[in-house]
């Protein structure tokens, strides 16, 4: 399949890994808006939230526990705020659902 994050998945294309486990890796955004922005990726394929099936959410749902036990870690104890962005309206590029987490700084109340 032609999708960058599958392939990035696969090890076929490098990446800034730094987590994974066997549902999810978290990679550093290649274009960062904010000192800290990472994706979180589950590494089955699937587009968007209206894509998933049922067994997918519950690996959604894992990925954000997961996430809340590695703020520490990953440098975002302060606080960091999560984007999914979906179809044209959200600007969404890669077609592989992904969870953008900003951080790094105190970002703008408005959020767009
Ligand atoms: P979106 O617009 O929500 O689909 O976001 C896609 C994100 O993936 C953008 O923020 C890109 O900078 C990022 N991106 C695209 N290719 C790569 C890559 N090879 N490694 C890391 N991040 C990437
Ligand atoms: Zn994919």
């Amino acid at each position: 399949m032609d999708c960058v994050f599958c392939k990035i998945i696969k090890g076929e294309i490098p990446s800034s890994k730094v987590y994974e486990d066997e549902k999810m890796i978290i990679i550093k955004d290649i274009n960062p808006q904010t000192p800290i922005h990472l994706l979180m990726i589950p590494k089955e394929h699937f587009k968007g939230v209206a894509e998933m099936s049922a067994k997918q959410s519950v690996i959604l749902g894992e990925m954000f526990k997961r996430l809340g036990e590695l703020e520490r870690e990953l440098g975002l104890k302060d606080g960091y705020r999560i984007i999914v962005n979906k179809g044209e309206n959200g600007c969404q590029t890669v077609p592989h659902l992904h969870v953008h987490i900003l951080g790094g700084k105190k970002l703008n109340e408005q959020m767009v």
